[in-house]
C-alpha cells in the first residue's frame, strides 16, 4: 500500500501517522521525492482501513499495490533511483546520465586486465567489469582465476581508478568482495533466493542479470528479495533471453527497458555482448539501447579477443569500443 502525503505537511504530524501504522505491525519506508512524500507500506496491510488512512487530513491518496514486488515498485518510488558508486575519479551516478561499464568476460592476467583496464577508461567507460568465479556450461571449461582474479581486478582499480563490478557464485565468497564496488547476480543465479537473500543484507550495489528464461515479473521479484533484506541498492540488467532464434546467442528483449522504467524506479543496464554473442552486434545493440531509455550498457572488450579465454567471439577490440561509445553517446545525446 502506498500512502502519498500532501505537501508542507509538518514532521509532527507526519511521525505521527508513520507511528501509527508501524503500532499495527507494518513496516514504513519514507519516501521523500522531488515534488511529493510518499509512505510505503510493507506487511500485511489487509487490516489497514483504506478510508480511515484516506480521511486523514495530512493524506492525498491511498493506493493499494496489487503487484507482488513492493519495493521495486515505481509507485512505491515514482523518482528514478540513481546508486552512487564513489570512486578515486568522483563518484558514478548509476540512473543519472549513461553509464558505461566495460571489460573482459574473465581476468586472464595481470597484463591483459590492466591493459584493458587502461583502453576502457581512455575510451570513456566509468565503471571496469572483468569476472573472477565464473559460470561456465561445462565444468572443464576455464572457470576464472577466482580469488587469485579478484586481486587482479583490485589491481587494476588501484591503476586506474575505475570502480569495479565483477560477479559473485557464492554467497560463501562474499568476504572477498570486500573492496568490489558493485557486486553482479549473474543471469544463471538470478533465482538463487538464498544469494540474494545474503545479498539483501550487503551494503554494496547490486547489478542483477535477467535469468534466460525469465519474465521482467521474475526479474522484479528477485529484486525484491533484495531489496526486503535492506539494500535497496539494485539495478536491473537486460542481458537477452532464450527464444527459438538461433542467428544470436540470445534475443536482446529492448522492449524490457522502457517497460522496466515503467514498472520500477530502479536503473536499467542493458549487456549487447551476452544478448547477441557476436561482437559486431554490440555496437548496434549498444546504440539502440541508449535510443530506447537504458540507464547504461556493459560491454565486453578484450585486448586480444583471439585468445580469449571465455566470450571472446563477442568481445570488442579497444579500437572498436572506441569507436562505439563515440556512436552511443552521439545516440545517447541525441535524444
Ligand atoms: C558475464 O557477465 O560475464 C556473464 C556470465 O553474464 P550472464 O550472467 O549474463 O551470462
Ligand atoms: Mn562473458
Amino acid at each position: 500500500m502506498v500512502v502519498a502525503v500532501k505537501q508542507n505537511v509538518s514532521e509532527e504530524k507526519l511521525n505521527s501517522l508513520v507511528s501509527f501504522l508501524k503500532e499495527q505491525d507494518i513496516n514504513v519506508h519514507i519516501v521523500r521525492g522531488q515534488y511529493q512524500t510518499v509512505l510505503g507500506l510493507i506487511g500485511d496491510t489487509s487490516k489497514i482501513d483504506i478510508d480511515t488512512i484516506s480521511g486523514l487530513d495530512i493524506v492525498e491518496s491511498v493506493m493499494r499495490i496489487s503487484e507482488p514486488y513492493k519495493s521495486a515498485n515505481r509507485k512505491f518510488h515514482p523518482d528514478d533511483t540513481v546508486i552512487t558508486i564513489p570512486s578515486a575519479m568522483g563518484a558514478v551516478e548509476v540512473g543519472r546520465g549513461f553509464t558505461i561499464i566495460a571489460g573482459p568476460c574473465s581476468i586472464e592476467s595481470e597484463e591483459q586486465i590492466i591493459e584493458v583496464a587502461e583502453a576502457v577508461k581512455k575510451s570513456g567507460a566509468n565503471i571496469l567489469r572483468g569476472g573472477a568465479f565464473k559460470p561456465r556450461t561445462s565444468p572443464y571449461a576455464f572457470q576464472g582465476l577466482r580469488g587469485e582474479g579478484l586481486k587482479l581486478l583490485l589491481e587494476a582499480k588501484k591503476a586506474t581508478g575505475l570502480p569495479i563490478i565483477t560477479e559473485i557464485m557464492d554467497e560463501r565468497h562474499l568476504d572477498l568482495f570486500g573492496d568490489v564496488d558493485i557486486i553482479q547476480v549473474g543471469a544463471r543465479n538470478m533465482q538463487n533466493f538464498e544469494l540474494l537473500k545474503e545479498l539483501g543484507h550487503s551494503k554494496k550495489p547490486i547489478l542483477l542479470k535477467r535469468g534466460l528464461a525469465n519474465t521482467l515479473q521474475e526479474l522484479l521479484m528477485s529484486a525484491e528479495y533484495i531489496m526486503s533484506g535492506g539494500n535497496e541498492q539494485v539495478i536491473l540488467c537486460e542481458r537477452g533471453i532464450r527464444t527459438f532464434e538461433t542467428a544470436t546467442r540470445n534475443t536482446l528483449d529492448l522492449s524490457a527497458v522502457p517497460v522496466l522504467h515503467e514498472l520500477s524506479h530502479l536503473p536499467v543496464i542493458v549487456d549487447p555482448s551476452h544478448a547477441c554473442g557476436i561482437a559486431k552486434l554490440v555496437e548496434p545493440m549498444a546504440m539502440a539501447a541508449a535510443a530506447c531509455g537504458a540507464n547504461g550498457v556493459m560491454i565486453e572488450v578484450h585486448n586480444n579477443p583471439e585468445k580469449a579465454l571465455c566470450d571472446g567471439p563477442q568481445s570488442l577490440t579497444p579500437e572498436q569500443f572506441d569507436q562505439a561509445v563515440a556512436k552511443i553517446k552521439r545516440i545517447y545525446n541525441a535524444r
